[in-house]
Formats: C-alpha cells, sequence, structure tokens
C-alpha cells in the first residue's frame, strides 16, 4: 500500500515536472491557460492571406493591427478574404459559444486557425501571435518570411476588468503619448484605461457649458520644485478638447479598450472652484494648485448649483465615452468647510444625516442617481464606503485592500487597486539613490505579482471582484519616457495577476518571460526599467 502510494507520488511528480519543461518554453504574458507547443513551423510569408470564415462587423479592427505588424516586417498587408478554411492563411472564426475575451490559436505547419468569442478575443489571439514573431514584426527591419513555432493555446482571461490609470493632471501627456500608452495596454492585453481628467492641480477636458473650466481651471500659475517649498514660477496647464478626447477613445476601442473618465468629486476640486468660485462653501478666491497632497477647498455640498454644475458637466462627458462605467473619484474629501458651511449643516438637517460622512455619501449617491439615469454605473474610491453606500457603486480599493474587502462583502462590485501592489508611481527598487525621484512607497515587480485580488474573501464575496488595475499618479512623472519607466515591466506582471489563474502563477516562470518581453520594448522604443527583473 505504501509502495502504491510512493508510486503515485512519484508519477504526480514526473507529471509535474514534465509540464514544467514544456511551460518553460512558453514565452507569452499574461501566460496563456493551456499552451502546447508541437514540432515544427509555420512559414508566414506576404502570400499568407487573413481568411475570415465567419466573423462581426468589426474584425476589421482586429485585422488590422495585425496588418500593421505584417507591414512592418513585409512593406505590405496581407490580403483579407472571406471563405473556407485554407492552407497558408491565418482563419478566423468567431464562434459565440465562448466567451467574449476567450481565443483558441492553433499554430500548424500548414495554417493558422483563431477561434474566438468575439473580435476582440480574435484580438487577443493576435496579441498573443504577436508574441511568438521575431521583433521584426515592431522595429520594421523586413524579412522575407516569419517562421512561427508550432503551438496549441486555449486561452481566456480570469477577470473582465484589467486596467491602468493615468493622472494627466498632475503633468500631462500629448495625445500621441495617451496613444502610445494605450498600445501598451493592448500588448499586455489589458482593457480598461483609466483616465484621471481632474483635480486640485488642473482640469484636463473640454466642457463646452463651462468654458471657464479649461480658460481658467487648466492652468496653474507654477509648481512645487520636487521636495522643496520653492515653486519654479512657471505657468503649467493644457487640456484635450472634445475633438482629441473622441480620436482616443476611437483610438483606444480600436486596440478593445474602454475609456473611463474620472471627474472628480466632491473633493480635489480646486481647478473647478477657481473656474466657478460660486461652488465652495466660501466662495473663494481660490487657485489651481501648484502644490500636491489634499485642500480644504471642495465643492459645497449644499448648494444646489453644485449638483447643476457637475450635471452639466458629466451630460458632455457621458456623451463622449461610451463606457458603462464613469469613475466620480471621491477619495480625500475633507469635511472641516461643510462643518463651518450653512448651506452644507442646512442640507444635513434637511435631509436628516448623521454628519459630514453621511453628507459625503448624499453627495455622492446623488450624483450617483444622475449619471444611473443616463444608463451609466458609477466607481469611486475606496472613501465612498464611509457614511454609507448604494449597492450599485462599483469600489476601486486603493487604501491597501481592506476597502475592497469590506465592499465585497457587502455585495459591491470591487476593482483591487491596492497602493501596496498597484501603484506604479512608487519606487520599483530599494536603490532610490539611482532611481528618478518618485513619491515615496515601494513596490517592486514581484510585488505586484504577488497580488491576489480575492485574498480574505469566501468563492461568493470572490465573485464581487470584477478585476485589477495599476495607477500612475505624477506629482513627480513629467515626461512620457518616465510614465514608461514606471509602467514597465510592472504592468507586465498585473497582467498576469488580472489574466493567468491564480493556481498557475509562478514569479520565477514570468520573470524568465518577462525578460524577453523586454526585448520587445525596445524594438517598441519603449522606454523601461530595464534593471528592474535581473535585480531581483
Ligand atoms: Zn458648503
Amino acid at each position: 500500500m505504501k509502495n502504491i502510494r510512493l508510486l503515485i507520488i512519484l508519477a504526480a511528480c514526473f507529471m509535474f515536472f514534465d509540464s514544467y519543461a514544456t511551460s518553460t518554453e512558453i514565452t507569452i504574458i499574461p501566460r496563456p491557460v493551456e499552451a502546447e507547443i508541437a514540432k515544427g513551423y509555420f512559414t508566414l510569408s506576404p502570400k499568407t492571406v487573413i481568411n475570415i470564415v465567419n466573423g462581426e462587423d468589426d474584425l476589421h479592427y482586429a485585422c488590422n493591427f495585425f496588418n500593421k505588424l505584417m507591414t512592418n516586417t513585409f512593406g505590405n498587408p496581407l490580403s483579407v478574404k472571406q471563405g473556407t478554411n485554407r492552407k497558408n492563411a491565418v482563419n478566423i472564426s468567431v464562434n459565440p459559444s465562448l466567451e467574449k475575451e476567450e481565443y483558441y490559436l492553433d499554430v500548424t505547419k500548414k495554417t493558422i486557425n483563431i477561434t474566438a468569442g468575439s473580435s476582440q478575443g480574435v484580438f487577443y489571439a493576435f496579441q498573443s501571435l504577436r508574441q511568438l514573431m521575431p521583433l521584426n514584426v515592431e522595429n520594421g527591419e523586413h524579412l522575407a518570411n516569419i517562421e512561427i513555432q508550432n503551438i496549441s493555446i486555449k486561452d481566456k482571461p480570469l477577470y473582465p476588468y484589467r486596467g491602468a490609470m493615468l493622472d494627466v493632471v498632475r503633468h500631462i501627456s500629448s495625445k500621441e503619448d495617451i496613444k502610445t500608452f494605450i498600445d501598451m495596454l493592448a500588448l499586455h492585453k489589458f482593457n480598461r484605461f483609466h483616465w484621471h481628467l481632474t483635480d486640485d492641480q488642473g482640469w484636463r477636458i473640454e466642457i463646452k457649458s463651462y468654458p471657464e473650466l479649461t480658460r481658467v481651471g487648466s492652468m496653474r500659475a507654477e509648481t512645487l520644485i520636487k521636495k522643496t517649498s520653492e515653486y519654479d514660477g512657471t505657468p503649467y496647464g493644457g487640456y484635450f478638447t472634445q475633438e482629441d478626447v473622441k480620436e482616443i477613445v476611437q483610438y483606444a476601442a480600436e486596440n478593445y479598450i474602454t475609456v473611463i473618465p474620472e471627474i472628480e468629486l466632491p473633493g480635489h476640486a480646486s481647478a473647478a472652484l477657481t473656474s466657478y468660485p460660486s461652488l465652495g462653501c466660501t466662495g473663494g478666491p481660490y487657485k489651481v494648485e501648484g502644490r500636491w497632497g489634499v485642500f480644504n477647498d471642495v465643492f459645497c455640498a449644499g448648494n444646489d448649483d453644485t449638483f447643476t454644475f457637475l450635471q452639466g458637466v458629466f451630460d458632455e462627458v457621458i456623451e463622449l465615452f461610451p463606457s458603462e462605467y464613469i469613475h466620480v473619484g471621491g477619495d480625500e474629501c475633507p469635511k472641516k468647510r461643510w462643518k463651518e458651511c450653512p448651506k452644507c449643516q442646512h442640507r444635513i438637517q434637511e435631509e436628516n444625516l448623521k454628519n459630514e460622512h453621511e453628507l459625503q455619501s448624499y453627495f455622492v449617491e446623488r450624483m450617483e442617481k444622475y449619471i444611473n439615469s443616463k444608463g451609466r454605473k458609477i466607481i469611486g474610491w475606496d472613501e465612498i464606503l464611509e457614511g454609507g453606500i448604494s449597492q450599485t457603486a462599483t469600489i476601486m480599493s486603493w487604501r491597501g485592500t481592506k476597502g475592497g474587502i469590506e465592499a465585497a462583502k457587502l455585495g459591491n462590485k470591487v476593482i483591487m487597486s491596492p497602493n501596496s501592489h498597484a501603484y506604479l508611481d512608487y519606487y520599483q527598487s530599494k536603490d532610490r539613490e539611482n532611481e528618478p525621484l518618485s513619491i515615496g512607497g515601494f513596490v517592486s515587480v514581484e510585488k505586484v505579482y504577488s497580488l491576489n485580488p480575492v485574498e480574505g474573501l469566501n468563492p461568493a464575496e470572490a465573485n464581487n471582484v470584477i478585476g485589477v488595475q495599476g495607477n500612475i499618479w505624477r506629482e513627480y512623472i513629467k515626461d512620457f519616457p518616465h510614465v514608461q519607466y514606471m509602467a514597465l515591466p510592472r504592468i507586465a506582471a498585473l497582467a498576469e495577476v488580472g489574466w493567468t489563474p491564480t493556481e498557475m502563477k509562478n514569479y520565477e516562470d514570468f520573470r524568465r518571460r518577462a525578460i524577453i518581453l523586454t526585448h520587445r520594448y525596445k524594438a517598441l522604443s519603449y522606454n523601461f526599467a530595464n534593471h528592474i527583473l535581473s535585480e531581483e
């Protein structure tokens, strides 16, 4: 009996080592759920065709993406045809019985077959195929043909929400850089771009019914120099016109990424109050902040004009962004002004609220109802739990996972974005001397990788966690190469947290694949923290 047990254990070990030996050859990030390498190669040449066996209207976005890579390598796109499966082709079938983001990718000697639940799944199959192809497809060095290792992949994401937030308020990026950021997300199979557009230090989106927001609110007079108390004396600002926004939303859609705008309320409102001082409790004067931090002046919760204003802003925002979710901020709202404001105190009495925390809940829920009436849902930072929360709001947990756990237990949907694991503006190395100045903290790539978004939850509660997000706040991140440096390679680790089944995660295996992926970053001219993966 003992011997039989030993044999079973030994057999299990061999099976484990055998599968591991195969898996070490997989290079794709995020790691596919199932992938089996086979002998031989498919030879992709300019004569290979993209053959749509059956598909959807928007399959051309996925095909255009793949053909961009082909144009880089061959000088021309592959021709796109329709018909039954054929040889020397990338045969594409959409099968709605698969999940929307699920795909099968089979590379054989004669052909490549892709079957996916939707065009989005086809796009992810192409992203995986991309990582099996030489770097020439990225950097435009021509090849006569491409040999692709035979492989069979069955893949789908663990979570439906895989996002990254970019702050364009503390420091702004050009439209072209935002598109590159979207490209970076697409490479890692992210599907949400959370765009932080308003804050104390600037208002960065054109709102036609409130022109002062950009005329006044988009500019600050000066900015604090690094970690000193001195200012640079240089005006700083900028904003995205509605035409810019439409272009970015469309570009993201072509990469199967939904853009979620964030309009901060009731705090982080200095830029809005400077533009329209009557919306604050004191009436001002206010200024667009050149310092970082949390400021006492917030939207007055007792003034109905505040709600009229915000509704007008959201009317335009909702028109511009087709996203199901609209982010309303809700974080770091000091209650000092509300305590001293007769209008706010009157509201507390009139609405039978206990205190200023409940006044914040009143504020957020009133806006939520408005946004719901337009067919959209809200996301708020975990502070919106304080003072009570509606059942329909989605929580983005940033102060660790505590708020997320609490919300998931209450039955609210949750996105885990804890500063302990997902704040990509924190230092990524302990060797601070040799890193660009950062806001502080320490989140190594291994720490990002170790995030388990459902830790501390039972299976039913865990179902409320819809995904993960990495955040790039930009107090000290002035330019786009620095954004890339903070994001790469850490978003690769987060991509795997969001995609790959937790029981399959293995940091050493990830690190090996991530080093391979950094060669692709280089070919794409992405700046990245090159030393980070070798350092650990
Ligand atoms: Zn007030």
